[in-house]
């Protein structure tokens, strides 16, 4: 315990003269730095503070020392999170390389993928994106189609993959390949890592509502692939697809708390924006919603808490497997009630009529839809929960 107050001292002295100013303010989606052949920093300010971030492995902190990280135990690895949170101190470094690829190759991947990619995605030098979904395969993912033939030093891949975020920005796509057709569908399935450069790999942006383009459908035609590519082994990947969900709906479970997006806590707005008498909120209806949601919050941070604490403690938890769907629908809750508090000054997508705080309310509210859907839907979650922790039948 006394090693890990003075490991806190030592790192709030860091922080202190490391972390520019400028890295201290709220991170807007404009300012994040994702690394990458196609990346660019958005300010000298940010280059500095990631490259002095990188040195001390701190852009993963909790990964092994030899590949580039900053092999940090949990405990610490939590308080350097509150240390960087109490300055305001912000994430060098996003990517799916860090929250998802990084830990599957770590656990499944061999001692030269590991080198080749670890301490590549450590140094922002590789950005990844996720090629799982298919235009057939969404929930039911192991009905993909996309498929890899074994000829003999390489695959030969040919398919689509869709919903790929941001794969027109990416360096690498981490694949889920049918490698044999006549198999139950879970058991024909490998795992690929694909260069976007190679022959063969496009991709076609998919124009949004807005007018804007986050998602890409990628395609791969006769694009080959070699052998040492492989995660895991050969009809296997399904495991290893499993174990990367797994982080991943971690990570979107504590979306809400990471947001890029400024906007105000719901008792913050309310004070902004509703009517009171004799210091009560006068809308019976939203003051009853607001003690509800922190009520939730209280209960979702605690169990955040006991996850962590189960793991730090090495005990197997089924809180994780619960903790994407409490934890996106509380993000959900969270907007909905944001924008009831708001009213029409909720209703702004752009424009001078509303403040930028407005505009964020409503776009976050939309992207809040979204994360309950992106790594598997709510509906699909609750399923999971049923089978896997209640061991209710099968309908
Ligand atoms: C913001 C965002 C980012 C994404 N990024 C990526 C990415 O980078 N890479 C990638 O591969 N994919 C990505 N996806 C795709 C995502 O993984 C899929 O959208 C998700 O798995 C759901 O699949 P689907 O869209 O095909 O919906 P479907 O599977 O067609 O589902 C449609 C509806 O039916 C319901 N449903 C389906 N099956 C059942 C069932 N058995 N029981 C009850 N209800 C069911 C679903 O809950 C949903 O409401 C992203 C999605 C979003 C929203």
């Amino acid at each position: 315990m006394e090693d890990l107050e003075q490991f806190r001292l030592d790192t709030r002295e860091w922080l202190t003269a490391n972390c520019p100013d400028s890295q201290r303010q709220p991170i807007t989606p404009e300012q994040q730095y994702w690394g990458g052949r196609k990346g660019s920093f958005p300010s000298e300010d940010a280059q500095t503070w990631f490259e002095r971030m990188r040195d001390k492995g701190w852009t993963a902190p909790e990964w092994p020392t030899p590949y580039g990280g900053g092999g940090l135990s949990p405990q610490q690895g939590r308080v350097l999170k509150e240390e960087m949170k109490r300055i305001h101190a912000r994430t060098p470094l996003f990517g799916l390389g860090l929250w998802m690829l990084g830990p599957a190759v770590l656990e499944y991947g061999s001692e030269e993928q590991k080198q080749q990619h670890i301490r590549a995605i450590v140094n922002g030098e590789h950005r990844w994106c996720q090629g799982y979904s298919e235009p057939g395969a969404g929930s039911d993912l192991a009905s993909l189609q996309c498929k890899a033939e074994d000829k003999g030093d390489h695959f030969l891949v040919n398919g689509s993959k869709i919903w790929t975020t941001a794969a027109d920005r990416c360096d690498w796509i981490f694949c889920l390949v049918r490698t044999d057709p006549d198999v139950k569908k879970q058991e024909g399935i490998s795992f690929l890592l694909i260069d976007m450069d190679d022959p063969g790999v496009s991709t076609t942006p998919i124009e949004l509502i807005s007018g804007e383009s986050e998602f890409c459908q990628t395609f791969f035609d006769n694009v080959e692939v070699p052998k040492e590519n492989l995660v895991g082994e050969l009809n296997k990947g399904w495991s290893v697809a499993k174990a990367l969900l797994v982080h991943e709906r971690k990570l979107m479970s504590e979306m809400g708390s990471e947001s890029p997006r400024q906007v105000l806590t719901p008792n913050e707005a309310a004070r902004e924006y509703l009517e009171f008498e004799d210091g009560k909120i006068a809308d019976a209806r939203l003051r009853s919603d607001l003690a509800d949601y922190d009520m939730l919050m209280q209960a979702v941070a605690l169990t955040h808490f006991r996850t962590f604490e189960e793991k730090a403690a090495g005990m197997r938890s089924a809180a994780p497997m619960v903790m994407k769907y409490v934890g996106t629908e509380a993000e959900k809750t969270k907007s909905e009630l944001l924008l009831a508090i708001l009213g029409s000054r909720g209703l702004g997508w752009e424009g001078d009529g509303f403040t930028e705080q407005e505009i964020d309310t409503l776009r976050l509210w939309a992207m809040s839809k979204a994360m309950t859907i992106a790594g598997g839907s709510s509906e699909v979650q609750l399923n999971l929960v049923a089978q896997k922790i209640l061991e209710l039948p099968q309908p």
